[in-house]
């Protein structure tokens, strides 16, 4: 892989055609763009079917014929989403080249035009936009969690992450709980939404029967805590063997037998992460006979300790991530924030255009996510494109 800085990508590209560098696979421009455009759709709706498939299984819950086609128009429109930012790219490269550079440099090759192509969001609704960047600011702390980690000041291991993950979620529950007090909700794409404080108060309540009547929830603790588990860890393994099988979908039983114990380890981090906050938040209502908003701390510490089963960089960094978001709603409540700065929308051109940049100059640093989203929303376009890219670096040594 090729590490390209500054100086050594001008060096080899700069004077480039842009038939050479930007879309390699033809020579006009024209059909460069149309032929991006056609890639990119079918792409982009390749991609956002897994995406809300994966969504409506997370939910857990059946949908009704109202809601099929909400969440089919919803998919319309990051289908136009993603393949407006997939296919802008070279035509926007080509048009900057002709109007305003006449060569390729560094900082305007490929986060200029993934910055500007980021105004795409727009085709989003709101409340979508909001978790979008939720997931690109997470995808950056990952690049910049990996920069420093090929620079050698610090080194990652699942133990690390575990305890990152852990106090993460002690906090992020804390806020969400609190969140959830103050009436207007953040969206937040999570495991599960913990239940709001429960008003009731009562007598503490012994041994394992039953409920505290400061329990969030209806019928006996354990009733509750075994189902969340149960469901939790249904999903986890649903989705591993959905990401086991769609790539095999010709062969099913050969992919079916490939399927291990290893499998099993997402569904019991789900389960054992909502098992182990269930059991704790009960264990703490049941002892002082009241709910409070405080018992999310040692029950989200605990409960991440669950995330050692199937550890990763980018759901370590997500409870910090989304702890962000839920403050920086706080600061638009509170008017610490001007209501008409759009601030999403702003955030989300940055995040693309750094990530897109690092796809490109800095391929190990850069979250095996957007590379793979970006061979999946270009049906492989990209991938031609880096290879070409690569090709000239190589060859100016
Ligand atoms: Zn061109
Ligand atoms: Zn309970």
């Amino acid at each position: 892989m090729v590490e390209a800085s500054k100086l050594w990508f001008e060096k080899a590209c700069s004077a480039s055609e842009c038939h050479n560098l930007i879309h390699p696979w033809t020579y006009k421009c024209t059909d460069a763009t149309s032929s991006m455009l056609i890639s990119c759709i079918k792409g982009s709706y390749k991609f956002y079917a897994m995406v809300y498939v994966l969504q409506i299984l997370m939910r857990g819950k059946k949908l009704g014929k109202k809601e099929i086609i909400e969440q089919f128009k919803l998919y319309l429109k990051s289908g136009i989403f993603g393949l407006t930012v997939g296919s802008s790219f070279v035509t926007l490269n080509c048009i900057f080249r002709k109007l305003f550079f006449s060569e390729f440099s560094y900082y305007t090759t490929v986060l200029l035009p993934c910055t500007v192509s980021g105004l795409a969001v727009y085709f989003e609704p709101p409340h979508r936009r909001v978790l979008v960047v939720n997931l690109f600011v997470n995808l950056v702390f990952e690049y910049w969690v990996r920069t420093l980690e090929m620079k050698g000041w610090l080194r990652r291991s699942p133990r690390k992450e575990t305890l990152i993950f852990m106090l993460g979620s002690a906090v992020f529950f804390y806020l969400m709980r609190r969140d959830r007090e103050s009436g207007k909700q953040t969206p937040l794409f999570w495991f599960f939404t913990p239940p709001r404080v429960s008003k009731e108060t009562g007598q503490p309540v012994g041994g394992v029967e039953g409920r505290s009547p400061a329990c969030p929830h209806r019928g006996p603790c354990l009733n509750y805590i075994l189902k969340g588990t149960l469901k939790l860890f249904g999903v986890g393994c649903a989705m591993t063997m959905l990401r086991a099988v769609i790539p095999k979908i010709l062969t099913p039983m050969k992919a079916l037998k490939s399927l291990r114990l290893a499998h099993l380890r997402l569904g019991i981090f789900f389960g054992g992460y909502i098992g182990i906050y269930r059991l704790v938040v009960c264990a703490l209502c049941r002892a002082y006979g009241r709910d409070s908003a405080s018992y999310a701390l040692p029950a989200g510490l605990l409960a991440g300790a669950a995330f050692r089963a199937a550890p990763s960089t980018p759901i370590a960094l997500a409870p910090i991530t989304s702890s962000l978001q839920i403050l920086a709603s706080w600061a638009y409540q509170r008017e610490m924030l001007p209501a008409n700065l759009p601030l999403v929308e702003i955030l989300y051109c940055l995040c693309q255009g750094l990530l897109f940049h690092a796809r490109v100059m800095h391929e190990d640093a850069c979250p095996r996510y957007i590379i793979n989203l970006m061979h999946t929303v270009t049906s492989s376009k990209a991938d031609q494109i880096q290879g070409a890219f690569i090709e000239k670096m190589l060859k100016s040594l």
